[in-house]
């Protein structure tokens, strides 16, 4: 086992690696995860054995169903267990079950701005990780909804003084309509540079995206543009966080070198 896959890896999806054949030689690596107990993360170790519930130890593992036992190193109470199939061409493994349940790792700064959102944010990536791509459609699609008023009133901040009487204008327009593409189409030409990594505008994919939809039919054509949705608002508010800091920033080293300079 590895403990990239045991840590990461989601129900079902296949970790292609190469099993040993015999129960007792497959590894046991030590895995860094949340303990519910200490509140932290913990280093966990394996206390069972894969051939528990078999006869010998060099059971054979090919085609097998195994379980894992891993305990909290530090209080030595909270365990965790994980459910394993292996292939019978001992290629791959997948988890078919897995105990507390898991969860998808998410962008800390992303978790703090969404709020109350990232709940619907994290299901889109745990829709997204299994393949379902219409199902994370929707879910980028609503956060995008819930969230573009907000997103849109951001960017403001970033908006060079001359063209922001402009941007303000259609912003007091996009107020009027309830339609996520029609609030899009009214200032997705206004975006500053900064909002235009290699000239890409992201309002202006959004906007196609989100009107292109679920007419996508497929699962897999949906995976393609909820990705899009999903990276698109990832970059907005990264980008919008960080210029509010870099601002805030410069105007601390400004209010002291001014302060330094009355002193004299
Ligand atoms: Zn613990």
């Amino acid at each position: 086992m590895n403990k990239e896959f045991l840590e990461e890896y989601s129900l079902f999806r296949k970790f292609t690696c190469e099993v040993p054949g015999q129960m007792n030689s497959i590894p046991q690596p030590p895995i860094n995860m949340v303990c519910r107990h200490c509140g932290d993360m913990q280093t966990f170790n394996m206390i069972n054995n894969y051939w528990e519930f078999q006869d010998f130890m060099n059971s054979p593992s090919a085609d097998q169903k195994v379980r894992l036992l891993y305990q909290c190193q530090s209080c030595r109470q909270f365990t965790r267990q994980f459910d394993v199939y292996i292939s019978p061409d001992l290629d791959y493994v997948y988890k078919f079950g897995q105990y507390p349940e898991w969860e998808i790792k998410m962008d800390k700064n992303l978790e703090s701005v969404l709020g109350k959102h990232s709940k619907t944010f994290r299901k889109g990536l745990v829709c997204e990780s299994q393949g379902y791509g219409i199902g994370a459609f929707a879910y980028y699609r609503r956060i995008t909804e819930e969230i573009i008023d907000e997103l849109l009133d951001s960017i403001t901040d970033l908006i060079a003084e001359e063209k922001k009487v402009e941007y303000k204008l259609a912003l007091h327009k996009t107020k009027q309509t309830r339609v996520t593409q029609d609030k899009i189409d009214l200032v997705k030409d206004l975006l500053p540079s900064i909002l235009k990594p290699n000239g890409m505008n992201p309002l202006g994919v959004l906007h196609s995206e989100l009107s292109e939809g679920l007419h996508a039919e497929s699962d897999q054509a949906c995976l393609e543009n909820a990705n899009h949705i999903k990276s698109i608002l990832t970059f907005l508010i990264n980008q919008i966080i960080q210029s509010r800091e870099s601002a805030k920033g410069f105007t601390e080293s400004m209010k002291s070198l001014l302060e330094k300079k009355s002193k004299k």
